[in-house]
């Protein structure tokens, strides 16, 4: 398998890290204190073609694959996580109209999002139902010609700011198997009956927007389901697949991040008569830094290479992303350890690297949970 980047991929890397790097540093950090976004920068990324890159050709995508969204996901988070996570993710739920939706909604929805007209997310979460989804118990009922949704879902990205939301729904709750219960419902975001309530004080990720959603008698027409009829958790899992990818890119940008801030503040730091970049305690973690990161980038670009092959690999893209994200986790920490006191403060990048992070090994399948996927298809074999 070959996984050098190809000089169209190398393009897009230099063109994203050069609009991140011109466009984020000097908003972040009141973007993070003010939990702030300016959709601006959104509809500009899009304008320059940052987004909705994997989608097809035919729906006003680039029709590149999954890694390239990966490699630009990575230079957005090396500059600024919450910049990078507000971005990219008003895609989030694509994947699933692409992979499970019709014509009709292909048509509809995806070319709005690559031109930045409209925003999605996708609401599977609630109050009761984390990692296990499949206690998700949002209902929609089927009255006549219409869906009526009444629930409420927990922590979803873009709540307050989508077009769109595909909400994760009990239509089926007799079925036998717990797996068949569930269906995805597409809602307009202007449909009576749903509200979003932006969530404060998020540890990281601030400049992202995070909701809770209260549905009560939302009615949409019956060809709002997309994909089929109690097959939304197989559904489900599928999507994770794809946007799992992008999360350890997500990672390794942000790790990149860490390291660059701690060479230049290593290099510059003197204590006891030397800069600390000549400790070998320090050269140690540097070099730590950079060869994990080197791993988990190999590990993801061989996940999402897979997956634009046609060939979907469950267990490695939870081996990348459980990996990942802890290296992420592991290098932020140490380099806000090289900085003392000064990483503590929110004048310097790193303390908001260092909660950036965390939110890579919760969502879209905690750390355990991703441990799980591993031992259970080993385990299987
Ligand atoms: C900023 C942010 C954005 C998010 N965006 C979205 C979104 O757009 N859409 C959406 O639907 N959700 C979203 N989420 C929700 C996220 O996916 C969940 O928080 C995550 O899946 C974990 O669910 P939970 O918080 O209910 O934790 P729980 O499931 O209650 O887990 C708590 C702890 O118990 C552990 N645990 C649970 N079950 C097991 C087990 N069987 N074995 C071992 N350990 C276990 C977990 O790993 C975790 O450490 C977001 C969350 C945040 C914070």
């Amino acid at each position: 398998m070959d996984f050098a980047l190809s000089k169209e991929q190398q393009d897009i890397v230099r063109a994203a890290r050069e609009f991140a790097e011109g466009e984020f540093s000097d908003v972040a950090q009141e973007f993070d204190r003010t939990e702030t976004f300016d959709l601006g920068l959104w509809k500009k990324a899009c304008d320059l073609g940052f987004v909705g890159v994997f989608i097809d050709e035919e729906y006003g995508g680039a029709g590149y694959g999954f890694l390239e969204h990966c490699l630009i996901n990575e230079e957005f988070w090396a500059v600024d996580p919450g910049i990078g996570e507000a971005i990219l993710s008003t895609t989030f739920g694509s994947e699933l109209i692409s992979l499970f939706g019709s014509e009709d909604q292909k048509r509809l929805i995806l070319p709005a999002l690559v031109s930045g007209e409209a925003i999605i997310g996708t609401a599977i979460t609630e109050p009761d139902a984390g990692s296990d989804v499949t206690r998700a118990a949002t209902t929609a009922v089927r009255e006549g010609d219409e869906w009526v949704i009444n629930g409420s879902k927990m922590f979803s990205t873009n709540g307050t700011l989508a077009t769109y939301m595909l909400i994760f729904c009990l239509t089926d709750p007799d079925s036998p198997s717990r797996h068949a219960r569930h269906s995805f419902i597409l809602v307009p975001t202007e449909t009576q009956g749903y509200e979003a309530t932006k969530i404060r004080g998020k540890l990281g990720i601030r400049a992202s927007d995070t909701a809770e959603i209260s549905l009560k008698d939302v009615r949409v027409p019956a060809g709002n389901l997309v994909g089929r009829r109690g097959e939304g958790f197989k559904e489900l899992m599928a999507f994770f697949n794809c946007t799992r990818l992008h999360i350890c890119a997500q990672a390794v940008g942000l790790a990149r991040a860490a390291l660059q801030d701690s060479i230049r503040y290593t290099r510059q730091r003197e204590q006891f008569g030397a800069p600390l970049a000549s400790f070998q305690v320090t050269q140690f973690k540097i070099a730590e830094m950079a060869t994990l990161i080197r791993a988990a980038r190999n590990l993801y670009y061989e996940a999402a290479w897979s997956v634009d092959q046609g060939r979907v690999d469950q267990a490695l893209i939870a081996m990348a992303k459980w990996f990942s994200a802890q290296m992420a986790v592991s290098c932020a920490d140490e380099a806000l350890q090289m900085h003392g006191g000064y990483g503590y403060i929110d004048e310097y990048r790193v303390q908001r690297l260092y909660r950036d992070a965390k939110i890579l090994e919760i969502y879209e399948g905690t750390k355990e949970i991703e441990k799980t996927i591993i031992a259970r298809t080993l385990l299987r074999q």
